[in-house]
């Protein structure tokens, strides 16, 4: 899942960079209008409209002239006029800063999801017994239904996008929990021991020691 970031902000653009990385989302980084409208096409636009070389609003008229690639525009701007501009010109969403990296990632979701059904459902999510339905949040193991809390499934959810990959502590408690977290992790070991309990042995939610968790399906 390519998405181009359009953003002169360097801050801005590094921290939304890694965020969405950590979504397993693969970004391309641009600072100028010029070299959006140059980028190979990608799969999401996050556009920035205050550029140094081009109103980001011509660059998403220009985008959207080319074709239907989903843009979400992200702006410092709090001129309401903007967003309904925006809007006008075929921006799919808009994020207003400053935001942080769970609300960007929410309204990716939100948009591939109306525009995208079949980007916003990753193949990952489905193995031969476990299945994810994120729109109603519902958890199935062999087509049962099992019912989870909203932060188990958060949690479940949020392992489910990168089945094998490691995640550190860290990034689950801010994924899951909140943007900044610091404190202690020990509610992340209850919820662990829950999915566990309540989802038996259609997924294995492995402790790498040291490091964090890691989900396998079977
Ligand atoms: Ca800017």
């Amino acid at each position: 899942m390519r998405v181009l970031l359009v953003e002169d902000d360097e801050p801005v653009a590094e921290s939304l960079t890694r965020g969405l990385g950590r979504y397993g989302f693969e970004v391309e980084w641009v600072r100028t209008g010029a070299a959006a409208l140059r980028a190979e096409p990608s799969d999401l636009v996050l556009l920035d409209l205050g550029l140094p070389d081009m109103d980001g609003l011509d660059v998403c008229r220009e985008l959207r002239a080319r074709g239907d690639v989903p843009i979400i525009v992200i702006s410092a701007r709090a001129d309401e006029t903007d967003r309904v501009v925006g809007l006008e010109i075929g921006a799919d969403d808009y994020v207003s800063k400053p935001f942080g990296v769970r609300e960007v990632v929410a309204r990716i979701r939100a948009v591939l999801r109306r525009v995208r059904p079949a980007l916003a459902q990753p193949e990952p999510t489905q193995s031969s017994r476990l299945s994810i339905d994120r729109r109603a949040r519902r958890v199935y193991v062999a087509g049962a239904e099992k019912s989870l809390t909203p932060k188990e499934y958060d949690l479940l959810a949020f392992l489910a996008e990168a089945p094998g990959a490691v995640f550190t502590r860290e990034q689950i408690m801010e994924a899951v929990w909140d943007a900044n977290w610091f404190g202690p992790t020990k509610t992340l070991d209850v919820h662990v021991g829950a999915l566990r309990r309540k989802l038996g042995d259609a997924v294995a939610v492995e402790t790498v020691r040291g490091v964090g968790f890691r989900l396998t399906l079977s």
